[in-house]
């Protein structure tokens, strides 16, 4: 799958907010965004008139930069929460949320949404004591997500752990950090669904 592969602060920068995509520096006086909270480039600080368009490409753009969902998926992703009860928008950002590499950050099992992906990818996280190497798997109400034995027992894997130690970690996660598994207790509420999106702009954007 295609991946963005340019330096993602630049993303926070044009979105204008914190995508927390650089780890552990997201949290220091080092973002790039605390450092320069306008677009990049060299009219990045320049008044601009954004249409009503453009303000609906962005709050999508947003939610796919913060998930590392590429359009193709999000799209998906829209046309499934479309067939769902609720609101549409609520849904989109539901699916997003239950996806095992935002589950493996949210939990402080990686310091980035990327770093989760390689982890699910090479093996790592089981669900239902079973391996899933698929970052995309939608998690379901009730599922425990552990970390295989062998990795939880590497040197610079309980760093990245003690690292991420004090992360808060929603509510839709039982987490018990002693013996390092979680549990779904529920879907995810929108109120704990921490990207900071109006949802309806992007269901807007994709109702055209
Ligand atoms: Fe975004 Fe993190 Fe870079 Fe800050 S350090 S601009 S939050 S990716």
């Amino acid at each position: 799958m295609a991946r963005y592969t340019e330096a993602v602060c630049k993303l926070c920068r044009r979105e204008g907010q914190k995508l927390f995509l650089k780890g552990d520096r997201c949290y220091t006086g080092k973002c790039a965004f605390e450092r320069r909270s306008y677009a990049p480039g060299q009219h990045g600080q320049s008044r601009k008139k954004v249409s009503e368009y453009g303000t609906q490409l962005r709050a999508k753009q947003q939610v796919s930069r913060y998930y590392g969902v590429q359009e193709k998926q999000l799209r998906k992703y829209f046309v499934q929460a479309e067939k769902l009860q609720g609101m549409t928008g609520e849904n989109l950002l539901r699916l997003c949320e239950l996806r095992l590499d935002n589950a493996v950050y949210l939990l402080g099992w990686a310091s980035s949404r990327a770093q989760a992906r390689q982890l699910v990818n090479h093996g790592h996280i089981q669900v239902g004591g079973h391996k899933v190497d698929i970052p995309s798997y939608r998690l379901k109400a009730g599922e425990v997500l552990t970390i295989k034995q062998k990795t939880r027992e590497k040197d610079a894997y309980k760093a990245v752990l003690e690292a991420n130690a004090s992360r808060p970690v929603p509510e839709w996660l039982e987490l018990d950090r002693t013996a390092l598994t979680a549990k779904v207790a529920a879907l995810p509420e929108r109120s704990q669904i921490a990207v900071p999106v109006e949802e309806h702009l992007i269901v807007e954007f994709y109702s055209k």
